[in-house]
């Protein structure tokens, strides 16, 4: 049995055509499948991953899980129309991006994250959210509190990351936390360190990046090269950045920890192995929050997670172009720039 009519016949799309190309064009809708949901997506965010994707520098399109046409969008949420697992036609739901099978050893073992048949909406092996319909398992979705309507709940995906990094290092009221990068990893993880009674401080090179921070309670503000050293339990990299990953190993105190969050992919010379022995500090390589979801969703409904203040701009799906642009030129202060799809 599935809830609501599952439509047939063909819908639009905007994939990635070649790098620096999207195109609009018309993909068949996905077939219903046991156990799956259809979704007419309402906003999608993009992130670096998508401008990765869009210049064709993505590893997901240079190793071969996906290639062009792609269609993109991994941070999105919207409404459910058909389908599976108890959800109603018109229930708010935001997609998760890593699915897991649930059968291999490592989900067996409740590794989830490191599932080996897993897929990722929008960047490899599942249709991203830059449609007219995306089809999920019901396992990959997370309902939304009735009645939302807010483009800023695309902040889902990346917040849910956010806490698996506090999460996972242990942050609390003792902790004095350094933020590095002003994107919406960032700025999100401030908050939520804030949140679990932390000091946090923000390291970045936006000023206004940092003027925001500073707005969600970082107590100080530093260009890299101006933070204290040697004065954090907890560094949080959320630059992406290699020179940032290596200035993280100056900032930790003895016996710290080190949550790795953003992607840096230029290798780094000179790192002395023995550092990590003598120094006596822990780093955790911070992959995905797919366990958070619902955690999430909580944490910016009862207001501890403000998204509105994080979006740079909401631009229609047809002026697809002009988003990509606003990501590629580099926004400074707000970071999340929002496709507003249907229309
Ligand atoms: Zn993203
Ligand atoms: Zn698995």
């Amino acid at each position: 049995m599935t809830a609501g009519d599952w439509p047939s016949g063909t819908m639009r799309a905007l994939p990635l055509d070649g790098p620096g190309h999207v195109i609009r064009t018309r993909l068949p809708i996905p077939d219903h499948e046991p156990g799956t949901v259809l979704v007419r997506p309402a906003y999608v965010g993009l992130c670096g991953t998508d401008l990765e994707l869009f210049h064709g520098t993505a590893a997901y399109l240079n190793d071969g899980r996906t290639a062009y046409p792609h269609v993109f969008g991994h941070e999105w949420w919207g409404e459910v129309v058909a389908g599976d697992g108890g959800f109603t036609p018109g229930d708010a739901v935001v997609g998760h991006t890593m699915i897991p099978c649930g059968r291999c050893p490592d989900c067996q073992r409740g590794r989830r994250s490191v599932c080996r048949n897993l897929v990722e909406t929008g960047l490899y092996g599942q249709q991203g959210a830059a449609a007219d319909f995306i089809r999920l398992p019901a396992h990959a979705l997370t309902r939304l509190p009735e009645g939302t309507e807010a483009p800023w709940a695309v902040l889902v995906e990346p917040a849910v990351t956010v806490v698996e990094s506090l999460e996972r290092t242990g942050c609390g009221p003792f902790d004095r936390v350094a933020v590095l990068g002003t994107g919406s990893i960032g700025l999100l993880t401030v908050q939520l360190a804030r949140h679990y009674g932390a000091e946090v401080e923000a390291i970045g090179v936006d000023p206004a990046g940092l003027e925001l921070a500073t707005h969600f309670g970082a107590t100080a503000a530093y260009r890299p090269e101006d933070a204290p050293g040697r004065a954090y339990s907890l560094v949080v990299e959320a630059s992406g950045a290699s020179s940032a990953f290596r200035r993280s190993l100056d900032l930790v105190e003895p016996g710290g920890r080190i949550a790795v969050v953003g992607v840096a992919t230029d290798p780094l010379d000179g790192l002395v192995p023995g550092r990590f022995v003598l120094s006596g500090f822990d780093v955790y390589g911070i992959r995905h929050g797919l366990d958070h979801y619902g955690r999430t969703v909580e944490l910016f409904a009862t207001g501890v997670l403000d998204g509105a203040a994080l979006v740079a701009a909401v631009v229609p799906a047809a002026d697809v172009e002009q988003a990509f642009k606003l990501l590629e030129c580099g926004r400074t202060g707000r970071p999340k720039v929002i496709l507003e799809m249907g229309g």
